[in-house]
């Protein structure tokens, strides 16, 4: 097992026992809920008359379900309209901060969770979404968990888990024009497999993560649940504590050198120990996209859909029900596939960095005819500032529906949906069949960039040949 790693110091500093199952009892320092995975296990904690133990370590929004166009109340979906007024009945039950639409600072969770200051280095986190990993990018250990787990959290601010081993994943070098976090994100997992994170929390090392921003690093975090991963993390540093400085909920005044000098000491030791080490060159990696329907089936953009005889042989099934379902040949382009709706948005590309980064490509341009291309910001504060910098202009001027925040097409549990057939180019994290809404749609991962490269040429195309 891994030793003097951050993973290690976290795990050990919110262990409260051994439980008889082996498992660990660990203490958990904040629980994001929202309206998806919360009113079963609110019910549950009711049904046996138990009360939400710390509800100043719990905070609340909605994302999932919110409406992007109408938001106006009661929503026309009755389902969605249900678990709103659940969540907000709730919160006011158990007295939990709660983000709600027109607050200000409602968004994705893990979105606004960071935004607002709650996310800090060294903390455990857990919440009901499986891209919890996101907050791993502040050194913080963040768990994805289930409804039950949801009620346990609750009820007891504890989880039962099995302790992970701790694989380091280093990328060194500067990474080229054109070529993002996302592109790293999707490289490793293409590299490493969907499966290879299994049983591994996943710690983001070396100079690419170093130069890295915390909205990007947090676009590499969200996506560590992709390759396998429970958790993914980077150690924190300058940037973590520059980025933290001055939020609503981040330590104040004398408290702030102290969490500093804490949160320095919680970093991972030159000498830790890991159980496996995989270092990437990031001259390696190209913009890059996936062809099929888990994110581990990517390719670099100027690269060809594989062929079964260069997979190896347990990826070739999968494989092939990717060609049927996606409609792709092996060995045939992927640039120049033909796109039908194009999505900048979610949790792991829907921030202000990431909304900056598509106007530059949109700015001047026109989407092509035929093509939807919408940008949701991932939360009110990102609107509000990509407002305040005009980007919103940029975007309508160029053909883009600019929306309200909230997860819209990533997973579709509101009205933004694919229809039929469809090919969707994606800045979101899951490209599994129906994912977006349509039972038969179709989507390709990419960073924000792409999307808007395949948004004005109206296909799959180099974001690279646009600079
Ligand atoms: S944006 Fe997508 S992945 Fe992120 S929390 Fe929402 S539905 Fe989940």
């Amino acid at each position: 097992m891994s030793k003097g790693t951050l993973f290690d110091k976290v795990w050990d500093l919110h262990t409260v026992g051994i439980l008889p199952s082996g498992q660990t009892q660990l203490f958990i320092g904040l629980h994001l809920i929202h309206e998806v995975t919360s009113p079963q296990a609110f019910a549950m904690l009711r049904d046996r008359g138990l009360k939400v133990l710390y509800p100043e370590r719990t905070v609340a929004t909605v994302d999932h379900i919110v409406p992007t166009e109408n938001q106006a109340r009661p929503f026309v979906d009755s389902l969605a309209e249900e678990m709103m007024q659940s969540l907000e009945q709730n919160c006011e039950e158990h007295q939990i901060r709660f983000y709600n639409v027109g607050s200000g600072s409602q968004g994705i969770v893990h979105v606004i969770a960071p935004e607002l200051g709650f996310t800090q280095p060294g903390m455990t986190i857990a919440c009901g979404d499986s891209h919890t990993s996101t907050h791993g990018a502040f050194g913080a250990i963040a768990f994805g968990i289930g409804t039950s787990q949801v009620r346990d959290v609750l009820a007891s601010q504890t989880l039962a888990l099995a302790k992970l081993k701790v694989r380091k994943v280093e990328v060194n070098g500067t990474l080229k024009p054109g070529v993002y976090a996302k592109d790293v994100v999707l490289h490793i997992i293409r590299k490493l497999g969907v499966k290879g994170g299994v049983g591994y929390a996943y710690e983001f090392a070396g100079s690419t993560f170093e130069q890295m921003s915390m909205e990007e690093r947090m676009t590499v975090c969200n996506m560590a649940i992709e390759g396998g991963a429970r958790c993914g993390y980077v150690n924190p540093d300058a940037v973590t504590f520059e980025y933290l400085k001055g939020r609503d909920f981040a330590p104040k005044v004398e408290a702030w050198d102290k969490a500093v000098a804490w949160w320095q000491s919680l970093r991972s030791d030159t000498a830790a120990e890991y159980d496996d080490v995989v270092v990437f060159d990031a001259a390696d990696i190209a913009p890059t996209i996936t062809w099929g329907i888990t994110p581990g089936q990517g390719i670099a953009i100027n690269e060809l859909v594989p062929t079964p005889e260069m997979l190896p042989a347990d990826e070739q099934p999968i494989a092939a029900e990717a060609y049927r379902y996606m409609d792709l040949q092996p060995g045939q382009p992927i640039q120049g596939t033909k796109v039908d709706v194009c999505f900048v948005g979610s949790c792991t590309n829907g921030r202000i960095s990431d909304l900056r980064e598509a106007a530059k490509f949109a700015q001047g341009r026109q989407v092509a005819e035929g093509v939807k291309a919408f940008i949701v910001p991932g939360s009110e504060r990102v609107k509000q500032q990509a407002e305040s910098e005009g980007l919103d202009k940029i975007f309508v001027a160029a053909g883009f529906e600019w929306r309200e925040p909230g997860c819209s097409m990533c997973l579709a549990m509101n009205p933004d949906k694919l229809e039929g057939r469809q090919l969707s180019a994606s800045s979101s994290n899951r490209n599994f069949k129906g994912r977006q809404g349509s039972a038969s749609g179709r989507t390709l991962l990419m960073s924000p960039a792409m999307v808007v490269a395949a948004a004005v040429t109206g296909q799959v195309s180099d974001v690279r040949e646009l600079l």
